[in-house]
């Protein structure tokens, strides 16, 4: 029995056409931005978003952990949700990196509004608070369940942020399953933000990447943040190829993703096991089960049907549509989940 791997879309493998593709790939040092492909990568992605530059990470933490770096100064404060993956899953560089506290907003599901922003901003001339110099949003939320801000919204913060003089940067690991969702421009988020990271890794499914796309005044020292982090590469050329790949041929499909979360959605919405099952805009599914106790049982249940998902705690569960996660699988996980006598 084949195993149905959902805790994340970050477990796919790269496809047949993706590995002929990295096979196929010129490469050069990039440390000395000589590869070609990784320089065809960063381009496409810069124009996509209206932008002058982009630059490739090995890593969505280190993307977004380099914007942090490039926007402030140690000391000083940054507003984020308090679900936001910056704040809670990545090891707390925001400090280690940058010497930089978070300011935590109770948004919904991962997601703030301009008001909320203004009334977190530390008044500039009161020295004994730390200055708010940045803020940073999410796009889709990830603990938020895959949750899309409405442009709207994000215009009225880009307004605040002109008012007082803060850098605006997305963390935009699964920004093009938003892109996909809503039909959004990506130019729109190229306007209204200073820095955007996008992983590769996550909906595209590569092996692995992100891209940090700004202006550049702001990118000038880019590649010295990242040299400092220890993420200058070599023939890195061969994920950029992925990369590419994965751009022109997975970004259009992330609809079949979403569309197989809400048949799950619909599906566990039907089942007197399940609790609350928060409302599915993307790719990700975050649910209860109605008795807590029960736990373990359901875990149990779904190991010997082969099948993983994510128990985040505090009774959360968490299933997540990938490239990965065929019609097969997608309607023999269904009848695993009618099937339960839980
Ligand atoms: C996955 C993810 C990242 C990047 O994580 P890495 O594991 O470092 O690639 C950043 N932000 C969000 C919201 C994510 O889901």
């Amino acid at each position: 029995m084949q195993e149905i791997d959902l805790r994340s879309d970050t477990v796919t493998r790269p496809t047949k056409e993706m590995l002929q593709a990295m096979m196929t790939a010129k490469v050069g040092d990039d440390v000395y931005k000589e590869d070609p492909t990784i320089n065809a990568l960063e381009e496409k992605l810069a124009k996509m978003f209206g932008k002058d530059e982009a630059l490739f990470f090995p890593t969505g933490s280190m993307a977004n952990q380099a914007a942090i770096k490039l926007h402030t100064q140690p000391g000083e404060q940054l507003i984020c949700d308090k679900w936001a993956h910056v704040y809670n899953y990545e090891g707390g560089g925001v400090s280690f990196n940058s010497g930089v506290s978070c300011k935590l907003v109770d948004g919904d599901r991962g997601m703030i509004k301009a008001e909320q922003v203004v009334e977190n901003i530390n008044p500039p001339d009161f020295y004994h608070s730390p200055l708010t110099t940045l803020v940073c949003l999410e796009n889709t939320t990830n603990k938020g369940g895959g949750a899309c801000y409405d442009l709207e919204d994000i215009k009225e913060i880009r307004k605040v942020c002109d008012e007082h003089q803060l850098g605006l940067h997305l963390d935009g690991a699964r920004l093009f399953n938003a892109l996909v969702k809503k039909k959004e421009n990506p130019k729109d988020f190229g306007k209204l933000f200073d820095t955007i990271s996008v992983c590769l890794s996550k909906g595209l499914g590569t092996p692995m990447g992100s891209v940090l796309i700004g202006d550049k005044k702001l990118m000038k020292n880019a590649i010295r943040v990242r040299k400092v982090l220890g993420g200058g590469m070599r023939q890195v050329g061969f994920m950029a190829a992925a990369g590419i790949y994965a751009l022109d041929h997975h970004f259009d499909r992330l609809a079949e993703d979403h569309r197989r979360a809400f048949e799950i959605e619909e599906v566990l919405k039907t089942l007197h096991y399940i609790g609350k099952v928060e409302n599915v805009e993307t790719n990700i599914i975050i649910f209860n089960l109605r008795e807590a106790e029960k736990e373990k049982e359901f875990t149990e249940y779904l190991q010997k049907h082969n099948i993983r998902i994510s128990n985040m705690g505090q009774g959360k569960w968490r299933i997540v549509t990938h490239l990965d996660y065929s019609e097969e699988m997608h309607q023999r996980f269904q009848e695993v989940l009618k099937n339960a006598s839980l």
